[in-house]
């Protein structure tokens, strides 16, 4: 179902396509295009597009700086949002290449890419399902984002329509028209809280679409002034955002992870996955949850997971098995938020699984009760580990965990541990509000 150039050129031209964003990721999960104007639009689909990749984060020094622009053909799409007399913006997902021809190795959609290439080898198509969740927040009078929620003022105020729900039903149409199947979309628990759910797929299309929510998220929240933010703990007290993740294999068209005479009704090889997950849960743990804020969002009593653990049932346990069987078969990983790079995150999550079904590793047994309810010695007891508790403990582990420098490669390993540290440096010398309440009256 491959588009071919002349029909994305055709189809430019029928829809009055002005421009065309050519769109690519940095290290940290940043999306970044470069706009052509559609006359040059037939020369990027021939991969002649050169950039300067010198200041975009992790991407290059300056002396290798110019960098070449390959779009996937099938990720062409019109953004819904940008109609008007003035024509209408296109966008299309690229692969970055180094001028001689190679593909680069920092580039996070090649990353996942070589992960995928490894998962066919060994037989598996990767499907996978994320739950975005994100807040919508009021503009202040300067226009600069706030933490203000919409439905706050809901306590004085019983004005029929809520902003906030009129701003997602409009998200879930561009989704639409961007070719998304949204499955259900809803108020999360928090105020001015939201969550898309699409339809799960193959991962690099997957890992694209989460690309395409955040941007179409915030664009079509700014037009109802006011701001998405996918920050995964902006508010102390409340949940925080998260991002589940949903795995499974499938082997000739089949849900290797379904098998009617195993506990649970699971294979083997979903057994070996999920322990792959468990055993390098804290190594990946710096990808998917990137940020200082993330820690924060990491905590006992808001419905995110701390210990490392499975459940069929349980849902305060990092991977759940959902009751949906036969072809619907599959683990969730409720640990990453939505603030990770998804290409990265999602090479290191597979990686760890099927590391899991390469060395056909055992799960510990799975843990059907609450265990935020454990003592500590139960805790220990169970053998259960907890996450990191910090992105310093969470680039420790990292280190600490060969897979991730070999899923990851050298440079991108490098870069994002640089920036990692850089970041916790910074933070970690701040005078927090906190620390001033609690001590400047009383030392
Ligand atoms: N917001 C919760 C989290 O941080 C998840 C809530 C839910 O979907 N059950 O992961
Ligand atoms: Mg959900
Ligand atoms: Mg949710
Ligand atoms: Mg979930």
């Amino acid at each position: 179902a491959s588009l071919t150039q002349e029909e994305i050129i055709r189809t430019a031209q029928q829809r009055d396509v002005k421009f065309v964003r050519l769109q690519f990721t940095d290290i940290l999960g940043v999306v970044k295009n470069v706009a052509i104007p559609v006359s040059r639009l037939e020369e990027a689909l021939n991969d002649d597009i050169m950039f300067d990749g010198s200041s975009i984060e992790g991407f290059a020094r300056i002396e290798e700086s110019d960098m070449n622009l390959r779009p996937d053909y099938d990720t062409f799409a019109i953004f819904p949002w940008r109609a008007s007399a003035k024509g209408n913006v296109a966008r299309l997902i690229c692969d970055v290449y180094r001028p001689t021809g190679e593909p680069f190795e920092g580039d996070p959609r090649y990353i996942l890419k070589r992960v995928l290439v490894e998962a066919r080898e060994m037989g598996f198509q990767v499907n996978v399902g994320p739950e975005c969740e994100f807040f919508l927040f009021r503009l202040g009078p300067d226009g600069a984002p706030t933490t203000e929620t919409h439905d706050e003022g809901s306590y004085f105020d019983l004005g029929p329509v809520d902003r906030g729900e009129d701003a997602r039903r409009d998200i879930v149409l561009a989704l639409e028209e961007m070719g998304f199947h949204v499955e259900a979309s809803h108020h999360e628990v928090a105020q001015g809280q939201h969550e898309i759910d699409f339809r799960y797929d193959d991962a690099l299309l997957t890992a694209d679409r989460v690309t395409t929510l955040k941007v179409v998220t915030r664009a079509v929240a700014a037009e109802h002034g006011l701001h998405a933010t996918f920050m995964p703990k902006p508010i102390f007290g409340i949940n925080g955002s998260g991002m589940h993740t949903h795995f499974s294999l499938f082997r000739d068209g089949e849900n290797a992870f379904y098998d009617p005479s195993g506990p649970y009704q699971l294979s083997r090889i979903a057994l070996h996955f999920i322990a792959g997950l468990l055993e390098h849960a804290p190594g990946f743990t710096a990808l998917t949850n990137p940020l200082v804020n993330s820690y924060k969002r990491l905590v006992p009593g808001y419905e995110a997971p701390v210990y490392v653990s499975w459940s069929a049932q349980n849902r305060s346990a990092l991977v759940r098995v959902p009751a949906s069987r036969r072809q619907g078969t599959r683990v969730e990983l409720r640990s990453p938020d939505p603030s990770c790079n998804i290409y990265l995150a999602l090479a290191v999550m597979i990686r760890a699984g099927l590391d899991g079904v390469r060395r056909e590793l055992e799960p510990p047994e799975s843990l059907n009760k609450n265990i935020y309810e454990l003592t500590p010695q139960e805790r220990r007891e169970h053998g259960i580990a907890e996450l990191p508790g910090s992105l310093q403990d969470a680039t420790r582990a990292m280190e600490a965990d060969p897979l991730m420098r070999e899923t990851l490669g050298e440079h991108v390993y490098a870069r994002f541990l640089e920036a990692k540290r850089i970041e916790w440096d910074i933070y970690r010398s701040q005078v927090h509000r906190w620390e001033v309440e609690q001590y400047l009256g009383v030392f």
